[in-house]
């Protein structure tokens, strides 16, 4: 699927539930949000239908996400389903890491070999303080499982959050040294109910960083850049550093993805709140032809570049937040 600014849309996001056992403070508001009963939501059903589509349509790699996408029943038997479509080479799964011990070998043998696990703090009372709760040690756990299991590539998400765990930045990087984890920093986007005033650029990120480590391109063909990341590593260390930097420095001119949302939706861009609604026509028996069309409609909506990346005293909210597009 090529789009109209000759991007080749091969990578599918798809968001299996908006809810979480997390409050994440820049995510979700603490009384939790879902905005959708069980009947709004997709059946795995009309997920696997649509996901057939879109890899007969392109797509060969997707992602599985949130809100928290261990907290809905079924799904590692849903993930396992995947390996049946034929031509999806890559699924991927995003975590917050609580459930992540329990369901490491089952989502292993399902196929998931790919796992990003969001971390903003190795201090446990930091940690449930953003997250509104959270327990330090699960995640930990989490990822010592998927390492001890075999799951390559390890992705350690931090968002960077000014005054809250930017102090942390240089403990995240060191874990580098030791694990073989690829820690990436993310901006804080402007999602959710607060301002973004905590936005800190990961320009700052990076010097810091390179201040004390001295960070070289990591050494294996196309490195440097690895989707959105730019990528780094600490000499002799282990694992990989990478930047994610959808604020301060645009990345539209190599988005290769559609997300489909919890409830449906078909999502061009994660910070342009136009939506493709999937679910009407598919629960009116439409045909996997309408399906093809519909999907063929949100890439053609994909413009060149989003309209909320500027200064950090200009940054226009999403309509809805990131639990419920699925981040
Ligand atoms: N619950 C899972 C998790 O936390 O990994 C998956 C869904 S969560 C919405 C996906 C990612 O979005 C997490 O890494 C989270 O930190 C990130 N995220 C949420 N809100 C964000 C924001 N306002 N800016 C940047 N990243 C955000
Ligand atoms: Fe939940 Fe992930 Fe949002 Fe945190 S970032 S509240 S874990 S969906």
């Amino acid at each position: 699927m090529i789009d109209g600014y000759n991007r080749n849309i091969s990578y599918l996001r798809v968001s299996v539930t908006d809810r979480c056992n997390l409050r994440c403070r820049y995510c979700m508001p603490k009384e939790g949000l879902s905005l959708t009963g069980h009947d709004d939501i997709l059946r795995y059903e009309e997920i696997l239908r649509i996901i057939g589509v879109a890899v007969k349509m392109g797509v060969a790699k997707v992602r599985i996400t949130g809100g928290e996408p261990l907290v809905r029943h079924g799904v590692v038997d849903f993930i396992a389903r995947l390996n049946d479509i034929e031509g999806l080479r890559d699924i991927s799964l995003t975590t917050n890491g609580i459930l992540l011990e329990n369901f490491a070998a089952g989502l292993f043998t399902a196929g998931v070999k790919r796992i990003n696990v969001s971390l903003d703090s190795l201090n446990p009372e930091r940690y449930a303080h953003i997250t509104r709760g959270g327990n330090l040690s699960e995640v930990i756990r989490g990822i010592d499982a998927v390492h001890h299991i075999g799951f390559s590539p390890i992705k350690i998400n931090v968002v960077v959050i000014k005054g809250v765990n930017d102090d942390e930045v240089l403990d995240f990087a060191g874990l580098t040294l030791d694990k073989p984890y690829q820690v990436r920093f993310i901006e804080l986007m402007p999602f959710g109910s607060g301002n973004n005033s905590r936005y800190l650029s990961n320009e700052v990120v990076k010097e810091r960083i390179g201040g004390v480590y001295p960070l070289e391109s990591p050494l294996r063909t196309g490195a440097g850049t690895e989707g959105p990341a730019q990528v780094y590593r600490i000499g002799g260390g282990r694992g990989e550093i990478g930047f994610i930097s959808p604020v301060s420095h645009s990345f539209c001119s190599s988005c290769n993805r559609l997300r489909l949302t919890a409830d449906g939706h078909l999502r061009a861009c994660l910070l342009m709140d136009e939506e493709i609604d999937l679910k009407a026509p598919l629960r009116a028996g439409c045909s996997d032809e309408e399906i093809e069309r519909l999907i063929g409609g949100a890439v053609s909506k994909k413009s060149a570049q989003h309209e909320r990346v500027c200064s950090d005293n200009n940054l226009r909210k999403c309509a809805k937040q990131m639990f419920s597009i699925g981040g």
